[in-house]
């Protein structure tokens, strides 16, 4: 076991019931932490009230108890955190890095939705806030899985948007100050997140917060090639029989199947999949879905 400390982290959106797919997140932040000794905390991502589905939260985090997947500490909901965002928004914005933009989406439509100024317009009632990102921003990172990342934030992304003009806080600030509050140091999610981890490194930065280390697991993809997701409505997994989900995730994880084969219920699952585990089998390819197996 490694004396590195390690904590690491599951933080879904409430946005529909567990699919598969966040099965995957799931299990392969659990088993990295729990293979490096670490801790694994479950964080709710609850910012964005137009996409919470009512009862998502309650929902998620019951499955996640029938799947044997416990947070080693409190869950910490966004929705409870506005304090700390806003300390945040007010760091950056007197030290210059953030600034009020009043440019609508179809203001800034022309440059395919990237802002790099501030067009003449009228200005809105609450404007939105962003952090400045220079020209010739370039963040670099080593993910676990992929190795060696680069983006120019500056032309593939421009200046960040922290607080959203209809006044929610936007996912980048809010992931950012949590990963900080909660200390954690290794980050493993999906790859539909790699393009968002540049952009992250740089708020980190901005705020004076350390970056952790990041894995970005492949995606599950459905039956058309696309990634699953929770509000495209893939179908979500069975809390009451969770050894289909969790083999099949443990498939997609490249893990030895008969690891899992003769349990028979969620926690000896996860016994064995613990005692079975090697990262060195994880691949970055993403994995169309084969039907769980019962
Ligand atoms: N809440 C995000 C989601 O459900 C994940 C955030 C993250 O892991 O950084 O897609």
């Amino acid at each position: 076991m490694s004396m590195t400390p390690y904590v690491g982290r599951f933080a879904p959106s409430p946005t529909g019931p567990l699919h598969p797919g966040s099965v995957l997140a799931a299990l392969g932040s659990w088993l990295l932490a729990r293979h490096a000794g670490g801790q694994w905390l479950v964080r709710v991502e609850d910012v964005d009230p137009p996409r919470t589905v009512p009862g998502a939260v309650a929902g998620q985090l019951a499955t996640l108890a029938a799947f044997g997947l416990h947070s080693d500490g409190p869950v910490l909901l966004q929705s409870q955190r506005d304090a700390a965002y806003q300390a945040a928004l007010a760091q950056l914005l007197d030290a210059g890095l953030a600034f009020a933009c009043h440019c609508s989406r179809r203001d800034l439509a022309d440059q395919g939705g990237i802002h790099h100024h501030c067009v003449p317009r009228p200005p809105r009632a609450q404007p939105a806030i962003r952090l400045r990102v220079a020209p010739g921003t370039v963040v670099s990172f080593n993910d676990g899985l992929r190795g060696p990342i680069r983006q120019d934030v500056h032309a593939d992304v421009g200046d960040v948007v922290l607080r959203r003009a209809d006044g929610y806080w936007a996912y980048q600030l809010a992931v950012v100050v949590d990963d900080g509050a909660q200390g954690i140091t290794d980050i493993v999610r999906g790859a539909d997140l790699l393009d968002s981890t540049p952009r992250q490194i740089l708020l980190q930065q901005a705020l004076g917060l350390p970056t952790p280390r990041y894995l970005h697991l492949p995606l599950l993809l459905d039956a058309d090639g696309r990634k699953l997701s929770k509000s495209t409505a893939a179908a979500p997994v069975d809390a009451v029989n969770p050894l289909p989900a969790l083999r099949q995730a443990w498939a997609a994880l490249g893990q030895d199947p008969g690891a899992l084969a003769t349990v028979d219920e969620a926690g000896d699952a996860l016994r064995a999949a613990r005692a079975a585990f090697d990262p060195r089998r994880l691949s970055p390819v993403n994995i169309p879905l084969r039907p769980a197996a019962p």
